[in-house]
């Protein structure tokens, strides 16, 4: 059945009550092997590797809420996106986002590229330099919208023009698909650290990737089995339960990050504020056409090493840690945390200074997240 709400459909599809006992969660299925009734004659259902119905209800789920025909699980997001570069063969040419996750840049940079893939990285905000950076073995186009932690924007329609026979790749981790569905502008394929906020809890690590592309998913069943990297069944179960607030968690994350966005950007400590949802982000246009709401990221610029530090001691509400999109806000250092492994020269060329904090904004109440980063800044 298919719905024409985004909450519907993410309570309802691949959410069924179960037809054994009528269960209205979909039972975990925490089976590693299944019993078969004599050599060759089985349900469909042989080794939990290769097949697992709270993974395939998980998958079936995603896969509706992204517009796509098929979604894989994954142990991590990194797994979900080291298993779609196993898409392409030694040789082959991959143009990525300049202004990636560090840990994407360093799977292609450190890893990959030792088995013969190639790179380069470009400004993904201007169209044209995908278009220049096209070679006759380009086979993937691979950028993230907005990007860690710098917010800047790929028109994703604009450059999917330009892919030729390439298979264009979103990480859509930042926007859920409660904000933004890039296989309908294009793209073939969908990757999410579900981690962040398609999990949302902070309780997990998990990975997923979507895709309408009929050849794609073949290949994508064939590898997820082959290179095995799935994740149990219990972290699928939790995907389920979580993924049902996904709409009303993704407009609380907005609301209050827009409110603290504004806070920010007329506070005379903090020089610059990096939120796709102010009319002073330079693609607050493309923003609002490519989305359906700003999420949740904000990225400041303190000015200084010593008032990021300084901001990070003195925030209370806000946790300091890695990752972002849960229901309790965090605020991270990416030159220290996050984006240690980005070469110091790109991490200068994209903004990402000494001063730069990133805010994942949570749920919590607004007021206690105004006033704790009004005192945090008092402190700097
Ligand atoms: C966290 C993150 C990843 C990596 O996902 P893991 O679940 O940590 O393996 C990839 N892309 C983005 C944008 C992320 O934020």
């Amino acid at each position: 059945m298919t719905y024409k709400g985004f909450a519907t459909t993410a309570i309802h599809v691949g959410q069924e009550p179960d037809p054994v006992t009528g269960a209205v969660t979909v039972p975990l299925y925490q089976t590693s092997t299944y019993a078969q009734e004599e050599i060759g004659v089985h349900k469909g259902y042989e080794y939990a590797r290769t097949h697992n119905l709270t993974r395939a209800k998980w998958e079936q789920n995603l896969a509706a809420l992204e517009k796509g025909t098929h979604a894989f699980a994954f142990g991590s997001g990194l797994a979900a996106i080291d298993t779609v570069m196993k898409l392409l063969s030694a040789g082959d040419h991959v143009i990525a986002a300049e202004d990636m996750y560090g840990g994407t840049f360093r799977l292609f940079d450190k890893i990959l590229r030792r088995f013969g893939m190639e790179f380069t990285y470009v400004d993904m905000t201007n169209p044209d330099n995908v278009k220049q950076a096209i070679k006759p073995n380009t086979k993937m186009i691979y950028t993230e919208s907005p990007t860690n932690p710098m917010m800047m924007l790929t028109d994703l329609a604009a450059v999917a023009a330009h892919k030729g026979s390439a298979l264009m790749v979103v990480d859509n981790t930042f926007m859920s698909p409660y904000f933004q569905q890039p296989l309908t502008l294009g793209a073939d394929i969908v990757i999410h650290s579900a981690t962040k906020y398609l999990g949302g809890h902070s309780d997990l690590v998990h990975g997923i990737v979507a895709t309408n592309h009929a050849a794609v998913a073949e290949q994508l069943t064939f590898l997820q089995n082959a290179a095995g990297a799935i994740p149990g069944p219990f972290d699928c179960w939790l995907c389920l339960r979580s993924i049902k607030t996904l709409a009303v968690r993704m407009k609380q994350h907005e609301a209050n990050a827009l409110e603290i966005a504004k806070f920010c950007a007329a506070h005379p400590k903090i020089q610059k504020v990096y939120y796709p949802g102010l009319e002073t982000h330079p693609q607050y246009e493309l923003a609002k056409r490519q989305m359906r709401g700003f999420g949740a990221m904000i990225s400041l610029e303190l000015g200084s090493k010593a008032a990021a530090v300084a901001f990070s001691r003195a925030i209370k509400v806000f946790t300091l840690a890695e990752s972002l999109g849960g229901v309790e806000s965090l605020v991270c250092y990416p030159v220290g945390m996050t984006h240690g492994s980005v070469p110091p020269e790109t991490r200068a060329k994209l903004g990402i200074t000494e001063g730069l904090i990133r805010l994942s904004v949570g749920i919590e109440d607004v007021e206690d997240l105004l006033a704790d980063v009004e005192q945090a800044l008092a402190s700097i």
